[in-house]
């Protein structure tokens, strides 16, 4: 072990909200919480993996956190009195990623996490105190060389690419060793032998998995773990930007709530590199960006996340509660339910479309994208309204839009209005009976090749190719009798009302489907803007509707106890 003082970064200790020192009085408040302990120079006090560690409020002495993900475990800070031990993954469950060990003779104060979550709402002051400095020691260890797990595999190789997107979503600190890079295939060989199987997880040198299921990660991660055996008020299908909004103010707002995502927070708003339309970031907010703050938000008012978790059914019972089921078979039992899937962009299945998004190959056609080919040529392909509404659009920007239609006839699924406007810009080429058959671009895409339908091939310039090829919404797994419109998407609140299947007394909630007590918000919801800012206030939106529908509940059972009395008093008159 190498312990050099020039080793405890210094500029790491220099940031006073990572690493605060507490004042005499908030110790005292810190000992009302926790239980005294020491521990002698050279102890563990907790060790790399440690699941459910607890927070040490340091009394006397130095501790060192230890980051034992490299081949020589290497000392990241050293702190000492009036300082404390942990980061965020105290409140996400998950397993520790650095150990940490006495330097010195040590006193402090151990706090357990349920209690540090007690600490930051009864002492709110000290509370955000803890709370800003686990969450900016994250983002700080993941500027240091800090390794944390290894993915081993080749760059086209889908288990390691899904492998990388679950750490990636989940914010997992990991580095993707390409083993096309001869060091790191050297380093595979001496671990995992000649014939590894991928990906390879390594964590400093010990080998964890070979090929491991995702879900197998996940749970030794702690991100996944059987579905508690308790009735939730609120389970939320889907942790995207609606599903994330749900979960904040539900938590917020003391529903017992559960989140369950195939993948991890952010949904499609991860991929977008910079969000410029959404309030309070004037400069831009990366999709990952908002999603890690949203789900640190939502943990921090007690929110419980499960992921991955593949939702595959939701059934009622004769007591309305709702049970919905998982691919890995686990049951979570809910009052309410809010759908929160999404949709599926239908991807361009061109080769190297993946590496150049957002770079020049874009599912979205906003300001932020439409600047950046401004007096450059484009090309959109598509020929529905969104194809139409983009094209039209970027020809405010671009120097000239090709429109890339596959059929001959662009009336058949744009709006007539649309449909003329695009016809008669004389900015816009259309270009019937064409596919796109190849991008080029390393950094950034450079052109697009164009076959017609007699195989003749163009290859034109571009700086922008924007895809508009269909969204499929993710409501395949939710049962018949929830009605949804012709492509799938979820009928809810006014359009629930005119079904004849609707045979309640009350209208339905804003966001109710036809189901009771089940809600739909955000892009998979029929008829909403498919945009960040929508999708979260209409997850807040279907909280309302949560509370609406569960105080009815209370009226309910109120009536039925009010009705108990009155039968009672009745019984004894008599
Ligand atoms: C590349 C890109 C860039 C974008 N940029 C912008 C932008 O700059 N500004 C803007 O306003 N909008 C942008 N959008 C649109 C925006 O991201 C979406 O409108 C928004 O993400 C919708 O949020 P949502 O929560 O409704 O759905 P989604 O984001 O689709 O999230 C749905 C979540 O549900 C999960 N899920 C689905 N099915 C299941 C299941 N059966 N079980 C468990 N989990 C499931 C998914 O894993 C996913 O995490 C962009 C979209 C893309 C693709």
């Amino acid at each position: 072990m190498n312990q050099t003082p020039d080793q405890f970064h210094a500029d790491l200790m220099a940031d006073t909200v990572a690493f605060p020192v507490l004042s005499a009085a908030e110790l005292v408040e810190c000992t009302e919480f926790g239980t005294r302990c020491s521990f002698s120079a050279g102890e563990e006090i907790f060790g790399a993996g440690s699941q459910s560690f607890d927070c040490y409020v340091i009394v006397l002495g130095d501790v060192c956190i230890m980051d034992v993900s490299t081949d020589e475990p290497t000392c990241i800070v050293r702190y000492g009195a009036g300082q404390f031990t942990g980061d965020i993954d105290l409140f996400t469950g998950r397993r520790a990623v650095g150990s940490c060990q006495a330097a010195t003779v040590v006193e402090a104060i151990r706090i357990a996490p349920d209690r540090v979550r007690e600490m930051l709402v009864r002492q709110p002051t000290l509370g955000a105190r803890i709370w800003r400095a686990f969450q900016r020691r994250r983002e700080l260890l993941m500027t240091t060389d800090f390794q944390g797990m290894r993915v081993y595999g080749a760059k086209d190789d889908k288990q390691t690419l899904e492998t990388v997107e679950l750490l990636f979503r989940n914010g997992v600190p990991h580095h993707w060793m390409n083993i096309a890079e001869e060091k790191n295939a050297t380093r595979l060989r001496e671990i995992a032998g000649s014939e590894p199987r991928y990906p390879v997880i390594i964590w400093g040198k010990n080998l964890l998995f070979q090929n491991p299921g995702l879900s197998q990660l996940a749970e030794h991660i702690g991100l996944r773990h059987r579905l508690p055996q308790k009735t939730y008020d609120v389970v939320v299908l889907g942790s995207g930007p609606s599903g994330l909004g749900a979960a904040i103010c539900a938590s917020s707002e003391g529903l017992s709530t559960l989140v369950l995502d195939g993948i991890g927070p952010g949904g499609q708003a991860s991929s977008s590199s910079k969000i410029e339309n959404y309030a309070g970031f004037p400069n831009g907010v990366t999709g990952r960006e908002l999603a890690q703050l949203s789900y640190l938000q939502a943990l921090k008012f007690g929110a419980e996340f499960v992921a991955p978790c593949h939702v595959t059914e939701l059934k009622r019972y004769g007591d309305g509660l709702y049970q919905v089921r998982t691919s890995e078979d686990d049951v979570a039992i809910a009052k309410t339910v809010i759908i929160a899937t999404g949709v599926s962009y239908r991807l361009l299945d061109v080769e190297g479309s993946n590496d150049l998004l957002a770079s020049g190959l874009y599912y979205n056609a906003t300001a932020v994208e439409a600047r950046m080919c401004k007096g450059w040529p484009v090309h959109v392909i598509g020929a529905g309204n969104s194809a139409g509404q983009a094209a039209m659009f970027l020809t405010q920007y671009a120097r000239k839009v090709t429109l890339v239609v596959r059929g001959g006839d662009l009336r058949k699924n744009m709006s007539s209005y649309l449909c003329d406007r695009v016809v008669a810009n004389p900015q816009i080429e259309i270009r019937y009976h064409t596919q796109v058959t190849a991008i080029e671009g390393a950094e950034h895409i450079g052109a697009v090749h164009l076959r017609d339908e007699d195989g003749n091939v163009v290859r034109e310039d571009t700086t922008g190719l924007f895809i508009f090829i269909g969204a499929k919404p993710r409501t395949d797994f939710l049962p018949p009798e929830l009605a949804r419109d012709d492509k799938g998407f979820v009928l809810t609140g006014p359009a629930v009302s005119k079904l004849a299947s609707w045979k309640e007394q009350r209208l339905p909630e804003a966001l109710e489907t036809s189901l009771l007590g089940v809600f739909a918000s955000g892009d998979c919801r029929s008829g909403t803007t498919k945009r960040v800012a929508f999708a979260i206030g209409d997850g807040a939106l279907a909280v309302t509707c949560v509370h609406n529908l569960l105080g009815t509940y209370a009226t309910r059972r109120l009536d039925a106890l009010n009705k108990i009395s009155v039968d009672r008093a009745d019984a004894k008159s008599h």
